[in-house]
């Protein structure tokens, strides 16, 4: 991947919700982008792995939707999820984790499960990717995703100490901004999602995971005030919008 030019994608909630609830990105021959609906904007040819954040329904929903994926397009693909939301998806999508249940002929996701361990980094066709643990809602666990100078967090609600020195020299940094007034119990809102900036200092920052009280038009003046006052290169993601990265 080494001096390869690749194409981020980050999309809003709203996509993420009617094309399959994923929440993770997709690292392939070509391309990089935050969920597999992507395919249909990047023309991705194959997916070598799905990263898994964390195993919220909104997180792992799009599991299934894989199957035709691999029905159609390659025989299988590799799922990487840290071992606590593995245990969960062996009761949310036991099928897909014992397929000795299924039905044979019934046609399922055939996917391959890896184990993350969030102290350690991991290679998926040669692009190294180290996790960046983070709280998501108070004792529950997310991992944010490092690749390159790219830093990807999509559901937090604050940063363990730890994680920081993973976050230094960050280029582009997606992050977590739910509301626009106040955080919530298991997300940053804008005002701690600018804090964040603020001492993690990337060099670009885009918000996501927005919810319908954050109006786009409204919060980008604010942050555009922030980025004349500050300095501060802040800015909301849209659906489709693609950002060309360097690895
Ligand atoms: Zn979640």
């Amino acid at each position: 991947m080494k001096g390869l030019k690749v194409e981020l994608s980050v999309y809003d909630w709203l996509l993420l919700i009617i094309l399959s609830h994923f929440d993770c990105f997709i690292v392939d021959s070509l391309a990089i982008s935050i969920i597999p609906n992507c395919v249909f904007l990047v023309r991705l040819r194959t997916l070598d792995a799905v990263v898994i954040t964390h195993s919220h329904a909104d997180a792992i929903g799009g599991l299934d939707d894989l199957r035709d994926w691999t029905n159609n397009v390659q025989p299988h693909i590799p799922i990487y999820t840290a071992m606590r939301d593995l245990e969960v998806m062996k009761k949310t999508h036991y099928y897909l984790v014992d397929t000795s249940v299924i039905i044979p002929g019934a046609a399922v996701s055939e996917l391959e499960f890896k184990i993350i361990h969030e102290d350690q980094p991991f290679v998926v066709n040669d692009l190294k990717i180290t996790p960046l643990p983070v709280w998501h809602g108070s004792n529950y666990r997310s991992l944010g995703f490092r690749f390159g100078n790219v830093c990807y967090i999509s559901d937090v609600s604050d940063i363990p100490e730890e994680t920081y020195p993973l976050l230094k020299d960050c280029d582009l940094l997606i992050m977590d901004a739910l509301r626009p007034d106040r955080s919530s119990a298991t997300h940053f809102g804008l005002p701690r999602a600018l804090e964040e900036v603020r001492k993690i200092k990337p060099k670009r920052t885009l918000f996501t995971g927005m919810m319908h009280l954050m109006d786009h038009e409204k919060v980008s003046e604010e942050l555009e005030k922030i980025r004349d006052t500050e300095g501060l290169d802040v800015q909301l993601s849209y659906d489709g919008l693609r950002v060309p990265i360097s690895i």
